[in-house]
């Protein structure tokens, strides 16, 4: 199996509302959801959301990016998810990220006026847009850096391991020191 980029185009099913850091809260659902689950599976990619439209980039091994992108597809918070590219790789334009996200104001409200496009309407991008639209989304910084990977929230895990270990083991010291006591008096 080799290793293949995945694009495709889609039509969000929400409200858009602002929550946490600017960021719409269904948007940080799926972030959270990708950066917990695409690294275990060896997939990066990179994600922009404008005007009710999802572009997202899928990079990995070929069975890999299908299966999330079959699961994808079922997924109730888009509609008209549509493929718009394929292709096997050799290196992968996102290895830095298990799912970068684009927010609105960046260098791409630029590139859709240098291409005469008001709104970002991702079905409507022909060959070359799309080609740009790929280069950019793994040259532009990450704007939610902030919502948690898979370290940040294992570390969070490993934490209160260690305090619940500590609360047991003074525990039984107070257990035993109460035998002793007991032991003395009777
Ligand atoms: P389950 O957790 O069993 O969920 C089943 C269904 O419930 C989902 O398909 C979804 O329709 C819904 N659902 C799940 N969580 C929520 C929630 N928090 N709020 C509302 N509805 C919910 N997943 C990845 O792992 N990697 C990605 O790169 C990725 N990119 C995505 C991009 C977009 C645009 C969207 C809409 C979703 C993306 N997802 C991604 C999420 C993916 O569709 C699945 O929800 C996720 O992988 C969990 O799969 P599951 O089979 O365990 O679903």
């Amino acid at each position: 199996m080799g290793l293949i980029r995945l694009a495709y185009a889609s039509e969000a099913n929400f409200q858009e509302q602002v929550g946490h850091g600017g960021i719409e809260p269904d948007i940080t659902q799926i972030l959270m959801a990708s950066r917990r689950s695409n690294p275990k599976l060896g997939l990066v990619g990179g994600l922009y959301y404008g005007d009710g439209h999802f572009f997202q980039c899928l990079e990995g091994e070929s069975d890999k990016v299908h299966a999330l992108f079959n699961r994808i597809c079922g997924d109730h918070r888009h509609r008209k998810v549509t493929l718009l590219f394929e292709e096997p790789i050799k290196a992968y334009a996102f290895d830095a990220w298990s799912m970068k996200y684009i927010a609105v104001e960046t260098a791409i409200v630029d590139f859709l006026k240098s291409a005469g496009q008001a709104r970002f309407d991702p079905f409507a991008f022909d060959a070359d847009m799309l080609r740009g639209m790929i280069d950019l989304l793994s040259e532009e910084p990450d704007s939610a850096p902030s919502i948690a990977t898979v370290g940040e929230s294992t570390e969070g895990t490993v934490t209160l391991g260690r305090e619940r270990a500590g609360l047991f083991a003074a525990a039984i010291v107070t257990v035993v020191a109460a035998v002793v006591v007991s032991g003395f008096l009777a």
